[in-house]
């Protein structure tokens, strides 16, 4: 058996943190049992949908890595296939058409609600004769869900999870409009695709008992059901915009590596051992049901700030300027083949203290600047045009341009004008060649940016008005 997962996201927002988590799920337990993962849309809420959640979610998905096998499919270009199976069902004796008007419907709620019943509908149409049929009613098409006893979804997370059928209705497969309703769309779907397992948020746990009514009416296999537990903040509250990004663009627009946010949704919510750093190719040898945890799992924003730092230790230099170039144009800075072979140079030391690609492009824009640039407060409150003046002179007589003799020269200044502080010297010349007051070594910056454009750039700051 070919083992099939599906992420069925509903685009009526833009890519949250929770589908994220939930494909990756989906994709590994593909990838581990060299299955698919398929990708439908699950679109028939026609009021909510719009095509930007649509491409939201193909972005997110893509962004991640998590690669999905066949065509997207499209649940609301698939109603009639639905509506088909509907029928089928009717006639198979397994459904029957309800004729309530919406004042019967009311009644009856209100009856229910007054014995305190949990479902309402009185099931009236079930055995009922259809030559009794009022003319003027377009009827919906019910399914005949048990009427006693008990219903039990086997979890592959949760266990075992059993109902009293009682509360289980008669619920709506068909509209009147002939439009079927999200359960029947959902089971059909994921037959017609051949779904082995159906791993998706615990919030469909209840569902899936409506669910399985379906199948079992049909005739057709109840997929593996393995219900992920909700992705909480930090406070135990349900994750919201109130505790920090929630979108999977917002996290890729803040500098995160995808590789590090594979890393870190897995490990929300699943464990091996006291693993934190987990490659993917390791994920995909080790994800398994078993380790999904039952609880909730709480979203620790510093706890992904340092996986993020960790895999960008990880990267390649060379893919992380190409990754890093869009944040520092972004600033409005033109960035040419100088400026990035000057980023790739100082790679090592910008990745070395970086948790974001964003704070990189922050440290290290300034490599790719061109004269004039701006100066911040800091940097502007730095610039001692006296000191700056004796470096330019000291350092446009250094003829091996490196950071050691960068750095010894301006001890040497130091002790004839600081009192030996080397700080009072340093922090000048950071001010005067990165426009900031945080750099990494400016020996080492300085060398980067070799002595000519140095030295001009201390001409720059020196003659600052
Ligand atoms: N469209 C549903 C959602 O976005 C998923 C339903 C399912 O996985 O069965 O929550």
């Amino acid at each position: 058996m070919t083992v099939i997962t599906r992420i069925p996201p509903s685009p009526t927002g833009l890519m949250h943190i929770g589908t994220a988590r939930t494909a990756l799920y989906n994709w590994l337990y593909a990838k581990r049992h060299n299955g698919q993962m398929q990708f439908r849309i699950e679109d028939t809420d026609r009021a909510r949908y719009a095509p930007e959640y649509v491409e939201s979610i193909k972005d997110g998905l893509t962004w991640l890595g998590l690669t999905w096998d066949g065509p997207i499919l499209s649940q609301f270009e698939r109603r009639d296939r639905h509506a088909e199976i509907a029928l089928e069902m009717l006639k198979a004796g397994k459904a029957y058409y309800c004729y309530c008007s919406p004042e019967e419907l009311e009644e009856m709620r209100e009856k229910a609600k007054a014995e305190g019943q949990v479902t309402f509908y009185d099931r009236r149409w079930r055995d009922a004769d259809p030559a009794t049929a009022p003319r003027d009613i377009k009827p919906v098409i019910r399914i005949k869900a048990p009427l006693s006893g008990e219903s039990v979804v086997h979890d592959r997370v949760q266990g075992d999870v059993t109902v009293n059928n009682e509360q289980l209705d008669d619920f709506i497969i068909l509209r009147s409009d002939g439009t079927p309703t999200y359960m029947l769309a959902v089971v059909v779907d994921d037959h017609d695709m051949g779904v082995t397992h159906v791993i998706r948020g615990d919030d469909h746990l209840n569902n899936t008992f409506r669910q399985n009514i379906i199948y079992e009416a049909m005739g057709w296999t109840i997929p593996v059901y393995a219900h992920l537990p909700l992705i909480l903040g930090p406070d135990g509250a349900k994750l919201s915009k109130r505790h920090g990004a929630t979108g999977v663009a917002e996290y890729a627009n803040m500098g995160y590596l995808p590789e590090a946010m594979r890393n870190y949704l897995l490990r929300l919510g699943w464990s091996h051992g006291d693993d934190e750093i987990i490659s993917t190719e390791q994920a995909i040898e080790w994800f398994d049901l078993d380790h999904v945890h039952r609880s909730p799992a709480r979203f620790d924003f510093a706890k992904l700030e340092n996986v993020n730092a960790h895999y960008i230790k990880e990267a390649d230099n060379t893919r992380l300027v190409d990754l890093v170039v869009p944040f520092i144009e972004k600033k409005g800075i033109a960035v040419d083949t100088t400026g990035r072979a000057r980023l790739l140079a100082g790679m090592d030391e910008l990745k070395s203290r970086a948790k974001t690609l964003l704070q990189i492009a922050d440290e290290g824009a300034f490599y790719c600047r061109s004269i004039p640039y701006d100066f911040d407060d800091k940097a502007k409150a730095n610039l001692d045009k006296a000191i700056l003046q004796t470096i330019r002179e000291r350092l446009s007589g250094i003829t091996e341009f490196t950071a050691a003799n960068i750095e010894a020269a301006c001890k040497d200044i130091a002790n004839q004008n600081a009192e030996g502080k080397l700080g009072k010297v340093a922090m000048p010349l950071r001010a005067a060649l990165t426009g900031t007051t945080v750099s990494p070594s400016i020996f080492h910056a300085a060398e980067i940016l070799s002595r000519d454009e140095a030295l001009k750039r201390l001409e720059f700051a020196v003659n600052l008005k």
